[in-house]
């Protein structure tokens, strides 16, 4: 079996050679499998060193990866703001904040969604109803009247 000295630990003879492996790749909540890798693996500290091809490989599935959940998120991203019958400019002042091209950037791919916001389009696009409340919210009535119960004094500021 063929074997070497370990870069990381310098174990002589830590890293053994392995054929045919599996290794999962992941990014945000997406996995994929690459089969048929090979390479060295060292016995005591676990570090692990791809041969050349394998790590061509790899890198490839991961950039693929990377790029395939781009999309897909960019994609889910338009499908949900259509059918909230929103445009852009509403999505940003509603639910995303930032900069007033932000939602045109992760519609293109340009950047990724942050999660949080992209949880909250997940959230609409299951319950759309719910855009009603976020509208009302955005008009801040909840806000004033729970400032109005804390500062009765100032109640008058309040009708309009
Ligand atoms: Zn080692």
């Amino acid at each position: 079996m063929k074997a070497k000295q370990c870069f990381s630990c310098g174990t002589h003879d830590g890293l053994q050679h392995f054929d045919s492996r599996s290794f999962t790749i992941d990014f945000k909540q997406m996995s994929r499998e690459i089969d048929d890798i090979s390479g060295y693996e060292c016995r005591v500290c676990g570090e692990i060193e791809f041969d050349d091809a394998s790590a061509e490989r790899y890198s490839e599935a991961s950039d693929q990866l990377l790029i395939d959940c781009r999309q897909l998120m960019a994609a889910e991203m338009k499908r949900i703001r259509r059918k909230l019958h929103l445009t852009q400019k509403d999505a940003v002042k509603l639910l995303s904040g930032g900069g007033h091209n932000a939602f045109s950037r992760y519609e293109r791919g340009e950047l990724a969604p942050p999660q949080p916001l992209f949880t909250l389009m997940l959230l609409l696009d299951r319950h759309p109803h719910l855009m009603a409340e976020v509208h009302a919210l955005s008009e801040g009535s909840d806000l004033k009247q729970l400032l109005a119960a804390c500062h009765p004094e100032h109640e008058t500021a309040l009708t309009r």
